[in-house]
């Protein structure tokens, strides 16, 4: 016997304490021997996005995929659809996200429940169709945002703001869980303290991202570069993973809105004030901290002077 034996050593010892195929015969299990090994946490891109009669319609082949799950940045670009609302440019800011992201899974989270409630009413023509509702994704944004800023507020505002905070939301908040709307009710409580306050916050954030992450569901992969084993998202909508981010967010022990942007962000650094750069990029900058630079500095030119 060796003194600490290493992991080969152990692997041999288990070798032998399998529970016997007699045991569980009935209720085994089989897994097929050539099973193609699935690739999960991908996203469809559609050939083209275009906007019919209120609606982001995705059609043509799926031409090339996102990986939501693995890049952070897909949130910080779906806060800033907000500020392009009713402006002139909302539409285009919308189609660009999908061009580069793929939809937001509207067609696919209701397929999924009529699957689930065992529906058969689905021609193959409804198969195809991807389209998510303008005014679903806009109350996507609005709700991601809320839950984001309340968040926010917990970890960084003084509590004098809380109150104030506490009543900038709706009552019944009513909020995007799905393809579908969930209303929250709560009661207010003049006996609140700074703490009680921070805590029902808190469960704002929380009531508004339960039922948007509920159906994700945790896959292993093998990392084939890293050869590891990495965690990956198996998920019905985009949407889902969008909230997956938020969620990250609500873990993170600080957060920031960015000068530029005012995209919600956890910060790496004790002094960032710029959302974080994009998972691609190589460079380390902010790309909002190199726009606001490069805005200061056509402004010198022209003799305005930057803020
Ligand atoms: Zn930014």
């Amino acid at each position: 016997m060796n003194e600490s034996p290493g992991a080969m050593s152990f692997l041999r010892e288990l070798g032998g304490r399998w529970p016997s195929p007699d045991y569980v015969e009935g209720s085994l299990q089989k897994v097929p021997a050539a099973q193609p090994l699935e690739v999960f946490g991908n996203w469809p891109i559609r050939q083209s996005y275009d906007m019919d009669g209120g609606e982001i319609v995705g059609t043509g082949p799926v031409n090339s995929h996102s990986f939501p799950a693995e890049s952070p940045e897909v949130l910080q670009e779906f806060f800033r659809l907000f500020s392009a609302f009713d402006t002139p440019s909302e539409t285009g800011a919308i189609l660009s996200f999908c061009e580069r992201w793929g939809g937001l899974g509207y067609s696919e989270l209701r397929r999924a429940e009529g699957i689930k409630s065992g529906s058969t009413a689905r021609t193959s023509e409804s198969r195809e169709r991807v389209a998510d509702p303008v005014t679903w994704v806009k109350a996507h944004v609005v709700a991601a945002y809320l839950a984001s800023t309340l968040l926010a507020v917990v970890k960084n505002e003084p509590d004098a703001n809380l109150i104030d905070a506490l009543a900038q939301i709706p009552r019944p908040l009513v909020f995007p869980a799905g393809s579908d709307y969930f209303s929250w009710h709560y009661l207010d409580d003049p006996q609140l303290g700074p703490e009680g306050t921070r805590k029902l916050l808190l469960s704002a954030a929380t009531q508004l991202i339960g039922p948007n992450v509920a159906g994700i569901h945790i896959v292993p992969q093998v990392d084939d570069e890293a050869m590891q084993v990495g965690t990956t998202l198996r998920f019905t909508a985009l949407i889902e993973v969008i909230w997956w981010h938020v969620l990250k967010l609500a873990e993170s022990p600080k957060l920031r809105v960015c000068q530029e942007c005012r995209s919600v962000f956890a910060p790496k650094r004790t002094n960032q004030v710029y959302c974080p750069p994009p998972a691609y990029s190589r460079g380390e900058e902010s790309l909002c901290a190199v726009r606001q630079r490069m805005r200061s500095y056509r402004n010198k030119k022209s003799g305005v002077e930057s803020k």
